[in-house]
């Protein structure tokens, strides 16, 4: 007995304080363990069973497993989940410096709507963030902002990453999507961070950043690679509209070689169906544009009616688990749709989708023929 006692403590003792203060020391240090087994099964499952259109049934399993490490309100304090997070990225910009695409594109995704997308003569970034510094906590009376310092890519991995692409497009001024330090590397190697008026404003970044003109339909140009390519870009003037809008670019870009793929940040219509306005364009994308990829976030409201507006080759949804939410808002990859109100099961169902997480990444060689 006083041995078992004498073990506790020690355990308790060398795991420091709580990491999610409301627990005691042992259910505390149990959840940190529990993580760490969990997210060894996730890893080696999907590194074993890579991202396709049919989903292995291995891959959705480890995709909720991942969503219940995640749902541990103080994931992002966890040394195992910082720990799977960093890897999977180091691993997945290893693999961006050491390849190229002879046909169609690669899609990564990293943190969390974060897109690079390469084709055999350009690499676009979208959305480009090191993960959050802190996260919200609902507790049983208030809620709490808690730190996370831990959790953040380091900025010499943001520097790597901006070393691979020609362009960063920054949706909206959330900071889950508009990074300064991301931001700022690539200014600093001379490579066009698109995105609006609103974004990084009271930064030195500000002053440095391309103001694009948003219109729908309309393509504009962009000079990339020091002027060698002058990128096909559409901006189309979205917001994160809930009650009030957020300016919010939905970009669409058409590489040289005539791949087209759109990012749509966090265009959102709310309350749906009375807000309409960002329909007038979504409904006719197709109509303008022949879209191969549309990367969305996976809870924007009909995402259907969205998907249809692009009619898109392939649909990759992000923004699954946002880690700075609190642990009801992290939107996990089961979908929670029922409450939530949304249909991306029925995108599933009508177009090709492929789910991805941290890390991962995708070739996808677009049809040509008329669909
Ligand atoms: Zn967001």
């Amino acid at each position: 007995m006083l041995f078992h006692f004498l073990v506790s403590l020690f355990i308790v003792a060398a795991s420091g304080d709580p990491i999610n203060e409301s627990l005691g020391p042992g259910d505390d240090n149990f959840i940190s363990r529990q993580s760490a087994a969990l997210l060894v099964e996730v890893a080696g499952t999907l590194d074993k069973v890579r991202p396709a259109i049919l989903e292995p049934r291995e891959r959705a399993l480890a995709l909720r497993l991942l969503d219940a490490v995640l749902h541990d309100t103080h994931a992002p304090n966890r040394e195992a989940v910082q720990h799977f997070y960093h890897a999977r990225i180091e691993a997945a910009v290893k693999q961006i410096e050491e390849s190229r695409v002879a046909e169609g594109m690669r899609i990564w995704k990293l943190y969390n709507h974060g897109f690079v997308v390469r084709t055999p003569s350009i690499t676009i970034a979208f959305d480009l963030y090191r993960g959050p510094a802190k996260f919200r906590w609902d507790g049983p009376d208030e809620r709490k902002v808690v730190d996370s310092p831990g959790f953040p890519l380091s900025d010499a991995l943001a520097q790597r990453i901006a070393a691979q692409c020609d362009a960063l497009f920054i949706s909206h001024e959330h900071r889950d999507h508009a990074d300064p330090v991301f931001a700022e590397a690539f200014l600093k190697l001379g490579k066009p961070v698109v995105a609006p008026e609103s974004v990084l404003q009271d930064t030195p970044q500000h002053a440095r950043i391309t103001h694009m003109k948003r219109e729908a339909h309309t393509v504009q140009t962009l000079p990339i690679q020091g002027g060698k390519i002058n990128l096909q870009v559409v901006i189309y003037p979205g917001q994160q509209y809930q009650g009030k809008g957020v300016p919010n670019n939905v970009t669409l870009v058409i590489s040289p070689e005539g791949y087209t793929f759109a990012h749509n940040g966090d265009q959102i219509n709310d309350p749906y169906p009375e807000y309409q306005e960002d329909f007038k364009w979504i409904d006719a994308v197709k109509n303008h544009h022949r879209v191969d990829v549309l990367m969305t976030n996976c809870w924007s409201n009909d995402l259907l009616r969205m998907v249809r507006g692009f009619n898109p080759q392939l649909v990759v949804p992000g923004h699954e688990n946002e880690l700075g939410h609190q642990m009801n808002d992290r939107v996990p990859f089961w979908g929670d749709e029922e409450y939530l109100q949304l249909n991306l099961s029925e995108v599933k169902a009508e177009f090709p989708t492929l789910r991805m997480t941290w890390g991962e990444s995708f070739h996808f060689v677009p049809k040509r023929e008329a669909r």
